[in-house]
């Protein structure tokens, strides 16, 4: 938005803002905050930057816990939910030292280590990335919380979802369970709350490509964003979360990115189409190749479904990411490819057809994840099958055009399993990682930092009682 920060001033004169406030992304992937009042920002806050402690964000493998943030200018916006006029930046990382640097665990700068990594090694100029977030919208959600994570109590899902108990004209029609995928008014009734969601979105940076009802719930929604690149995609991404929270709550409602919050029910993933482009051309499509993928598509996927184990201490970094990826709920179980089939963890949409749209998708992720590092991740592995020629068919990874779900126990037993917990998910990242550390990109410090949070969450949950 701004390019100065003489701009940036400008801009809060002429809109009388009065407070500062800036945004940095811890090792979870959550955005925690600090305000200042606008007469405190000044050329020096830009220089040495504000100090916090980094142990309290996860990242422990720093020697000093004290760190620095620096606002990142070209990313303010002002915020839309505050009573008092407050313009917002998403800050970067830096370790304390006569000399401020970056922090090399900063998962803004491991997004952008990638997209360097990327371009050197002469792979592609550009990624884009395109991920779908699912989520339930509801009328109330009760938490009971553990020490560090949080179980769903089912009142939600006892009572009725998503019903508008006030809204006495709605009560006829509500969307049957399984019935959600595309409901139209008036059973489609967060329709209005969505549309103020889009707009929101669209008015802060970050372009929609459509909203719709999803299948789960009543309750279960679906926005799919524009493609972007690597680190403005998860930048946008944590903007999402934060207008869609923010925006159900100004309208007396709440919502979950949970990847399983109801059993029974369809869960909420976070699938991310990817695209790569060189010399401003495409380099997933080629007419002749299955599905109309190049061979450097396929070697990607063959990448992507040769880590994705330990990818999904990533892209799946929270227990209930694991009750998700169960038969039955269009959620991807086994390591495989396939075209237009929802079971498999690489889809390739059949409606994609033009060079510059041919693209896959991996299915597993969702939205408890660290962006950052997710779609990093995901990019290193599919840069590791380019680099060495990854056959994802050699390799025994299909293509599976037929429905997982429902092959026979010998031939299922064929096809490799996906991680089935956290736990398992943790062990695989510990055995293979060497593809993140490639180019300095993720650091041993770091991933040692993701294995110790996501082993710890799963020691405590596996501690909690349920019948
Ligand atoms: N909700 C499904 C999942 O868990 C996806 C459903 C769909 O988009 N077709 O991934
Ligand atoms: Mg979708
Ligand atoms: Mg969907
Ligand atoms: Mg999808």
């Amino acid at each position: 938005m701004f390019n100065s920060l003489e701009e940036l001033k400008e801009f809060c004169r002429t809109q009388e803002i009065q407070l500062i406030d800036f945004k940095v992304v811890d090792l979870a992937g959550r955005w925690h905050h600090l305000t200042i009042p606008m007469e405190r920002f000044t050329d020096k806050t830009m220089e040495t930057g504000i100090g916090f402690d980094g142990s309290s964000y996860g990242f422990l493998s720093v020697e000093k816990s004290d760190m620095v943030f620096k606002p990142d200018i070209s990313t303010a916006f002002v915020d839309p939910f505050t009573e008092t006029p407050t313009l917002t930046m998403i800050g970067d990382i830096y370790t304390l030292g006569n000399e401020r640097e970056r922090f090399e665990g900063d998962p803004r700068y491991i997004a952008e280590k990638t997209e360097r990594y990327m371009k050197e090694t002469g792979i592609a100029d550009y990624s884009l990335l395109g991920p779908e977030f699912e989520f339930y919208i509801l009328d109330h959600i009760s938490f009971k919380t553990t020490p560090h994570h949080v179980e769903v109590l089912m009142d939600a899902h006892q009572a009725e979802w998503n019903t508008d108990k006030k809204d006495v004209q709605n009560l006829g029609y509500k969307v049957l369970h399984h019935k959600g995928y595309h409901a139209d008014l008036p059973y489609d009734s967060s329709f209005q709350l969505r549309n103020k969601m889009v707009l929101a979105l669209e008015k802060n940076g970050v372009p929609v490509k459509y909203h719709h009802s999803e299948n789960g719930g009543p309750g279960q929604v679906e926005i799919e964003v524009s493609f972007g690149p690597l680190r403005e995609m998860a930048d946008r991404t944590m903007m999402l979360k934060y207008i869609v929270k923010n925006t159900a709550i100004a309208n007396g409602k709440t919502i979950t990115f949970m990847p399983k919050p109801f059993y029974g029910e369809a869960g909420s993933g976070m699938h991310v189409h990817m695209q790569l482009f060189k010399n401003g051309e495409p380099i997933f499509y080629d007419e002749k190749g299955y599905s109309g993928l190049s061979d450097t598509a396929l070697y990607a996927i063959g990448g992507i479904l040769k880590h994705s184990p330990a990818l999904m201490a990533f892209t799946n970094p929270s227990t209930n990411s694991y009750k998700r990826l169960v038969p039955g709920y269009e959620a991807p179980v086994s390591i495989c490819y396939a075209t237009a089939n929802r079971s498999s963890v690489i889809r390739i949409p059949g409606y994609a057809t033009q060079p510059e749209e041919k693209r896959f998708e991996f299915r597993p992720s969702d939205a408890t994840c660290n962006p950052y590092l997710a779609y990093s991740a995901l990019l290193m592995a599919a840069f590791d099958g380019i680099k060495n020629k990854i056959d994802p068919e050699k390799e025994g990874f299909g293509p599976y055009d037929v429905n997982v779900y429902a092959l026979s126990k010998e031939e299922k037993e064929k096809i490799k399993g996906l991680p089935k917990s956290l736990e398992e998910a943790a062990d695989a990242l510990e055995r293979d990682h060497q593809f993140l550390l490639e180019g300095g990109v993720f650091s041993k410090g770091m991933i040692y930092d993701q294995l110790r949070r996501i082993r710890s969450d799963a020691a405590q949950m596996s501690i909690v009682p349920h019948p």
